[in-house]
């Protein structure tokens, strides 16, 4: 089997529905040779991540989704990969993210009562680790056969539309890059085509954010066309800014994304892992020979 990369992952330390051992199993099983686990807003899942990775003989590529301030109104996700995992700013804006989620977490919950809908949020909150989101919370509607699927959860309760979406704070994109960059790691524009803008658009956001410390951009993501991608990709070269990809895989909440594949099912070739990471961790690979 070819060896692929996938550099964008959730596991149940966000709203992922696979346990980071049980990713590490899944990700070696389809020949991906360099993982990385990108929890929304939170790095808790990375050192069981790290020994899973090992037992599988699979290469960890420490990460994390930061939910940075919108962009011109559309939510802006922000890639941090190659983290170092010391105790500074990046674990502390995380353990605020978290608090912050927790309590829209709640919020929701609330809300969520006067739909007569009656979750005790405390409960759900406590029931699993790591940073809570609005997926968790479909999860629950699903178990309670009140919609078959996450999608369908968003839409009638949870979306925008549903008059249930609380806003959290989110982090400021210095902020975020900083820290990102303090722990070791690089600051990469996740799926930039989920913000909606037509391609000049595209084009003058990500000059944007290069110059505000961004080194890269997602080109390659399973929720992309090749077209698309192909597209994404002219603007990374023209903008000389790094490319990653990964397929966003959650686990059964989104079928749609199968770990270490583009959208057409063929494996995230390496051309997608930016060298500087590979070199970070080849020698940690060398090291352990
Ligand atoms: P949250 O971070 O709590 O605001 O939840 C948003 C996350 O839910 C997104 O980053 C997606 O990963 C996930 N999600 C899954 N299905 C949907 C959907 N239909 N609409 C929006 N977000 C969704
Ligand atoms: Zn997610
Ligand atoms: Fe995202
Ligand atoms: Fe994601």
């Amino acid at each position: 089997m070819l060896a692929c990369c996938d550099l964008h992952t959730h596991s149940s330390f966000s709203d992922g529905s696979l346990s980071p051992g049980e990713l590490a199993q899944a990700a070696a099983a389809k020949g991906v040779k360099y993982w990385a686990l990108t929890d929304h807003d939170t790095v808790e899942g990375l050192s069981e991540a790290a020994a899973a990775a090992t037992g599988a003989g699979i290469i960890l590529i420490p990460g994390v989704e930061i939910s940075v301030e919108d962009y011109e109104n559309r939510p802006f996700h922000l890639l941090g990969l190659g983290l170092d995992g010391r105790d500074g700013s990046l674990r502390a804006l995380c353990r605020r993210q978290t608090e912050r989620r927790r309590i829209r977490f709640l919020e929701i919950c609330e809300r969520l009562k006067k739909n007569g809908i009656d979750i005790d949020g405390e409960k759900l909150t406590a029931s699993f680790r790591g940073a809570p989101g609005r997926v968790q919370i479909a999860r629950e509607l699903i178990t309670r056969k009140l919609v078959k699927s996450v999608d369908e959860a968003f839409y009638r309760y949870l979306g925008s539309a549903s008059g249930n979406a609380v806003p959290f704070r989110k982090t400021p994109l210095e902020e975020a890059v900083a820290a990102i960059r303090e722990d070791g790691g690089l600051p990469f524009a996740a799926h930039p085509l989920s913000l909606n803008l037509n391609w000049d658009r595209t084009e003058a956001f990500l000059a944007d954010v290069r110059d505000r410390g961004v080194a890269g951009t997602e080109v390659a993501h399973s929720g992309s066309t090749l077209t698309r991608q192909r597209y994404v990709q002219a603007i990374a070269q023209r903008l000389h800014l790094l490319m990653c990809g990964g397929s966003d895989f959650h686990g059964a909440g989104k079928p749609q994304a199968a770990l270490g594949r583009l959208s057409n099912g063929k494996p995230i070739p390496l051309t997608f892992l930016p060298e500087v990471l590979r070199e970070k961790y080849c020698q940690t690979e060398q090291k352990r020979v």
